[in-house]
């Protein structure tokens, strides 16, 4: 067993502040890394120390490998934990810590290479008997293949981006007229947002459920799922509001999705947090679309129905503990909604938005957790993620865990900038969510006027 005494925490953000609230309860020393423009960033201020690695530019500093391994090495770090997005599912930077000693917070680096690769893991995890959508054979190199393809794959497809994420290099396509197109707008963003152009096809789910699995595994081949979270409402192909555990499935159809992710993680003997995603049609077939080898940004839904802290979970396992739950000590605890507060503006494409927060009043009272990093005073950079708080909420039923979703929508205040408050709460009061029948189109749907 390798006991850590103090981590460098490779991110920003509610993230980061998430991870040393953690480190703390476990009297372990965090050291925080910040670009030149968040130095009054609140990370920054609750760590126990920080160090500066570059400009604004994410690949002069939260993406700069160099610097923050050297960060690490010159603090005398024994371990990094990289959050979620940066630098999480990069494999080499995993295996770079690994060559110098370091631990990294995740699972191995070949995992997340398996795993990080959408075409590879699909590939994977259909050999341990995991359904995935049904869809091309291996990469489609070119537009004739694409063609040849589709005949099997049939319309509606998506053409997808093998290194995908976060929602982009996905295109769409309706009809064999209009696939050159969706095939070579998917390659192109693939190319400009990932630096790889390399794609594959399968069929589009109509309006489907996007369900996902939670796991945690330790080195000694122990591994439970932490039931599943809801996160059906979307926009742009991302998170808005996510709910565990799933409402309106069938016991066996939950038993199934937890033994099919169970089997997946053994079959590639996962280490530490990891999410299996799946989506799900109206007669609760589900197949695999990817995994996430790291955090997600929605696990505290599952802290909050399990009682367990996945960061310290991921903390011990890196330390060669073992896991501090077995599979029948966990049960489902009430429900969970979390609701993500953005920097954008709803009605105009959701476009981030940037600026400096005025007043501000988070809720409070029984059953509600923030995870946010502001602060008055505090400018909302144009360079980062949008997301700027997380709203949780937990209760004994679904009912009231609405209940107090719309209470702390109302309650929340947050002056200077535009952000998605209120959209949140047109959304959670309306009729499709509060009856529990909706599926990843409901945001959509809703801004047509298509639903109320
Ligand atoms: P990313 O890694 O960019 O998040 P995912 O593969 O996880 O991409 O998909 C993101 C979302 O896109 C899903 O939650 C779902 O709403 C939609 N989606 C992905 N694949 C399909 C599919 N085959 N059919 C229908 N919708 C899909």
């Amino acid at each position: 067993m390798k006991l850590i005494q103090k981590v460098l925490i490779a991110n920003r953000g509610e993230i980061a502040i998430r991870i040393i609230r953690s480190l703390r309860e476990m009297n372990i020393k965090s050291v925080a890394i910040y670009s030149t423009v968040d130095k009054d960033s609140l990370h920054v201020m609750l760590a126990d120390e920080a160090v500066c690695i570059g400009d604004h530019r994410l690949i002069n500093s939260y993406l700069n490998k160099n610097a923050i391994l050297q960060a690490a090495i010159n603090t005398q770090a024994q371990a990094i934990h990289p959050g979620y997005g940066l630098l999480s599912e990069n494999a080499s930077f995993a295996k770079a810590c690994h060559h110098l000693g370091l631990e990294f917070i995740g699972p191995h680096y070949k995992t997340i290479e398996l795993m990080g690769d959408k075409q590879s893991a699909r590939e994977t995890i259909r050999a341990a008997g995991v359904p995935i959508v049904p869809g091309s054979k291996g990469l489609v190199s070119n537009l004739d293949e694409a063609h040849q393809q589709a005949k099997h794959i049939g319309f509606p497809l998506l053409v997808k981006a093998t290194a995908g994420g976060g929602g982009k290099g996905m295109r769409i396509c309706y009809d064999k007229e209009s696939l050159s197109h969706a095939y070579q707008q998917a390659v192109l963003e693939a190319q400009t947002v990932f630096g790889d152009g390399s794609v594959y096809m399968e069929r589009f789910i109509e309006n489907p459920r996007h369900i996902e699995v939670q796991i945690l595994g330790d080195k000694h081949e122990n591994i439970v799922h932490l039931f599943e979270r809801e996160c059906s409402v979307q926009r742009n192909n991302q998170k808005m509001i996510e709910e565990a555990p799933a409402h309106n499935i069938k016991p066996a159809t939950q038993k199934k999705l937890y033994d099919v992710a169970l089997k997946a993680a053994h079959s590639i003997q996962y280490e530490s947090a990891g999410t299996l995603e799946f989506i799900m049609d109206k007669d609760e077939n589900f197949y695999f679309i990817e995994m996430n080898t790291r955090i997600q940004v929605e696990h505290p839904i599952t802290e909050q129905i399990t009682g367990v802290d996945l960061i310290k979970e991921q903390i011990r396992i890196a330390e060669g503990r073992r896991l501090s739950v077995t599979q029948s000590d966990l049960k489902i605890n009430g429900c969970s909604l979390e609701l993500r507060i953005n920097a954008e503006d709803p009605y105009d494409k959701f476009k981030p938005v940037s600026g400096k927060i005025g007043a501000i009043h988070f809720p409070g009272g029984h059953g509600i957790r923030v995870d946010s990093f502001l602060y008055q005073g505090y400018t909302i950079l144009p360079f980062y993620d949008s997301m700027i708080a997380k709203i949780i909420v937990h209760s004994s039923s679904r009912e009231d865990a609405i209940e107090k979703a719309i209470r702390s929508m109302e309650e929340l205040n947050i002056e200077g900038i535009k952000t998605n408050q209120e959209f949140q709460l047109e959304i959670l009061l309306s009729e499709a969510f509060l009856d529990n029948n909706y599926d990843t189109s409901l945001v959509e749907k809703f801004l047509k006027g298509e639903i109320q």
